[in-house]
């Protein structure tokens, strides 16, 4: 990095600088005559010329990258700046020491405005206070964007962590989130809210006759036949392993083991294999059903739950219990 010349030496102008688009007073080529123009090598970094006060960078030639430190270990690259473009005026409006590192693309020609210099420039000539303006709020913009981008894309995977990959029904942590949120609201609406906790029959023997892949397939068409019986207001959720869990919304007792029933009898019915001549064609499930009551809450309701799916499993398997 060396200081080469001065502007006014240069032979650069202020016609092709983004900063000056419009401005054809005389006095501002005179105003930037004695200002520095440093050279930089390519890859160099950019140095904070002028300890702590804080100046704008137009590139002349060559260009900058612009790295944002995101914190201590982690660095964003920015786009790069041009010839014409500049760098540095909120650290200049801000009165801050900029967090960002330059660097060098190749060998870079930069103007030099320190902060007082720009002031005088903002407050004198109106063509660069609105240039800046407009160049802030492009900026302000832009970044707005990137952020909304983010948003989603935080969305997009705060959804998909709640998602099981297996089978594609809710996962345990959606669960743990939605249901006191929906136990609460049943309790203040007064409206009945019942749960079926739900776990394959022998599915150790099941995954020792086929293996896991074939384990996995079986668990697949469980969580389909769940998702084809229950309604669009209803949840099907994998609780883990393979145990399923359905909560229903706005269904009392009867609804509750009504809709158990129906899921029991489907699920004995769904196809597994084509050939219906292996051993052990079908999947069987046993279903625990409980409806919330005034008095408890999510976890009194899955305790229920799973008590009349052990009686369930213990009076035979392949059937409802409540
Ligand atoms: P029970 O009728 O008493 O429920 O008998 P079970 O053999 O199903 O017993 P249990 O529910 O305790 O066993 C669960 C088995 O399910 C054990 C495990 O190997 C299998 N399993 C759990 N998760 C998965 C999975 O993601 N894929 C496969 N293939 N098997 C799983
Ligand atoms: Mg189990
Ligand atoms: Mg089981």
């Amino acid at each position: 990095m060396e200081e080469i010349t001065t502007f006014g030496k240069s032979g650069h102008t202020i016609g092709k600088l983004h900063l000056f688009d419009g401005v054809t007073d005389p006095d501002v080529e005179a105003m930037l005559a004695p200002c520095t123009v440093l050279r930089i090598a390519a890859d160099e970094e950019l140095p904070n010329m002028h300890g702590t006060e804080a100046c704008v960078y137009v590139v002349l030639r060559g260009a900058l990258i612009n790295f944002l430190v995101v914190d201590n270990t982690q660095q964003r690259r920015t786009d790069k700046i041009l010839p014409g473009e500049s760098i540095g005026e909120l650290s200049v409006l801000d009165e801050a020491v900029p967090s960002n590192t330059m660097t060098a693309l190749e060998e870079t020609d930069l103007l030099i405005i320190p902060s007082r210099l720009m002031w005088k420039l903002i407050d004198e000539v109106d063509g660069v206070a609105r240039n800046l303006l407009r160049q802030l709020s492009f900026r302000l913009r832009a970044a707005n964007a990137q952020l909304r981008r983010r948003e989603k894309v935080g969305e997009f995977y705060r959804q998909l962590s709640m998602i099981d990959g297996l089978t594609s029904l809710y996962n345990r942590a959606w669960m743990n989130d939605r249901l006191p949120a929906m136990v609460e609201d049943a309790h203040i609406a007064a409206r009945p809210l019942s749960l079926i906790m739900i776990d394959l029959d022998y599915f150790k023997k099941f995954n020792d006759e086929y293996g896991h892949v074939g384990g996995d397939n079986a668990l697949r068409i469980a969580a389909g036949v769940l998702s084809a019986a229950l309604r669009p207001s209803d949840f099907a959720i994998r609780y883990g392993g393979e145990e399923l869990t359905v909560i229903l919304p706005d269904s009392d007792e009867i609804a509750g083991k009504m809709v158990a029933q129906r899921l029991c009898e489907r699920m004995r019915k769904a196809i597994v294999f084509e050939d219906m001549h292996k051993p052990l064609p079908h999947i069987t499930a046993s279903f625990g059903v409980a409806t919330l009551d005034a008095q408890h809450g999510a976890e009194d309701l899955i305790t229920r739950a799973d008590a009349a799916l052990y009686r369930a499993k213990e009076a035979g398997r392949n059937q409802v219990s409540f």
